[in-house]
C-alpha cells in the first residue's frame, strides 16, 4: 500500500451507507459482471492499466454479518446465480458471467456462500502484477478496513478523499489506459445531478478512459433526466444498461439498477444483450421483468 490521506472530520459529507448491508445483491451482480467483462477485455493488451474506484467500499464482504444477515440481500442477488438453491446457468450465459463467478466462487471454495467480492477485490483478483488499483473511500471506519484488506498488496494505493476531488486529482492516468468506477452511495437528493458533473470533469482530463457510472433506479423521471444531462456531454462511446427487478414505478423503493459504460469494449453491447434478459428473469421480485439496453443490438 503505498499512500493514504485523511479528511478533516468536520468536513465530511453525509455518510450513513454501509456498503455490508447491501453487499451482494442485485445491483453489485449487474456492476460486478460488467466490471469482470471491462477488466477481462483490457487485459488483452499486455501493457499496464489503472483501476481507479472513486467510491470503494471495504473491498471484501462477510456475508455473515450482521449487517448482511439483517437485509439477507444477497440472496436476491448472487444467491440466485450460483449456491445450491440456485437452478443452473446456461452454457452461454455461464461463459459470459464466468470472469465474476469464477472469482465468487473462488472466495466460496466449499461451495456455500460465505463472501463476497466488493468491486476492490474482484478488481485485484483479476488484474495483473503490473497494473495499479486505486482505491478512494471516504469512511474512515470502512476505508480502515479497506486498509487492512490491502495491506499485502504493493499494487494497490488507499485514499480516503471526496470522490469529486478524486476524479479531478487522478486523471489522467500516468498508463493513460485505465477504468474508473463511480459507484456513490446516493445520499445526497441531487447526487444524480453532482455524478453527472464528476463525470464530465474526468472526460474534460480522461477522454478515451473507460467509465462505469453505477445509479439506482426507484422511478424513471430523474433517470431519464440524468440520461439526458448525459447526453448533453456528447460522449461518442457509451452504453447504458438498465436492470429492473420490479417495476420502476415506485420513488420509495429500489426497484432496479443501472450502468453508464463510457467506452465500453467493443464486445460488451452484444454479450450485455444477452446478459440483461437473463439477469431481468433470474433476479425479478414480481411478475414484471425488464431491462433496457441503449444503443440496443439486434
Ligand atoms: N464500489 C463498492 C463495491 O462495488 O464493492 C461499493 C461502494 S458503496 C455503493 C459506496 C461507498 O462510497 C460507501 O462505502 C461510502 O462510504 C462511500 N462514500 C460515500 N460518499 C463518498 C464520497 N463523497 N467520497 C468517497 N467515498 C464516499
Amino acid at each position: 500500500m503505498l499512500l493514504t490521506r485523511a479528511v478533516h472530520p468536520g468536513s465530511l459529507p453525509r455518510m450513513n451507507y454501509r456498503h455490508a448491508y447491501h453487499a451482494g445483491n442485485f445491483g453489485d451482480v449487474l456492476k460486478h459482471a460488467v466490471l469482470a467483462l471491462v477488466i477481462e477485455h483490457m487485459k488483452l493488451k499486455p501493457s499496464p492499466l489503472r483501476f481507479i474506484d472513486t467510491h470503494a467500499g471495504i473491498g471484501a464482504y462477510d456475508l455473515g454479518s450482521t449487517a448482511s444477515t439483517k437485509t439477507l440481500e444477497w440472496q436476491g442477488g448472487i444467491g440466485r446465480l450460483i449456491g445450491p438453491a440456485a437452478s443452473p446457468i446456461p452454457a452461454d450465459l455461464a461463459a459470459v458471467l464466468a470472469p465474476y463467478l469464477d472469482v465468487v466462487r473462488s472466495l466460496n471454495p466449499a461451495g456455500r456462500l460465505k463472501s463476497y467480492p466488493g468491486s476492490p477485490l474482484l478488481a485485484a483478483r483479476l488484474l495483473r502484477r503490473d497494473d495499479v488499483l486505486v482505491l478512494n473511500e471516504l469512511h474512515p471506519e470502512d476505508q480502515g478496513t479497506l486498509r487492512a484488506t490491502f495491506a499485502r498488496d504493493a499494487r494497490v494505493k488507499i485514499l480516503c478523499i471526496d470522490a469529486s476531488l478524486a476524479v479531478k486529482s487522478l486523471l489522467p492516468p500516468k498508463e493513460r489506459r485505465g477504468i474508473v468506477l463511480i459507484d456513490p452511495a446516493y445520499e445526497e437528493r441531487d447526487e444524480l445531478q453532482q455524478v453527472a458533473r464528476a463525470l464530465s470533469a474526468a472526460l474534460r482530463r480522461f477522454a478515451t478512459g473507460t467509465f462505469l457510472l453505477w445509479y439506482p433506479i426507484k422511478d424513471l423521471p430523474p433517470i431519464e433526466a440524468f440520461h439526458a444531462e448525459i447526453d448533453q456531454l456528447g460522449i461518442g462511446k457509451c452504453l447504458r444498461a438498465d436492470l429492473y427487478t420490479r417495476a420502476p414505478d415506485t420513488p420509495e423503493r429500489l426497484n432496479g439498477c443501472g450502468l453508464l459504460v463510457v467506452n465500453p469494449p467493443w464486445t460488451l453491447g452484444g454479450k450485455l444483450a444477452r446478459l440483461l434478459p437473463f439477469l431481468a428473469g433470474r433476479l425479478k421480485n414480481g411478475p414484471a421483468e425488464g431491462w433496457r439496453l441503449d444503443p440496443p443490438r439486434s
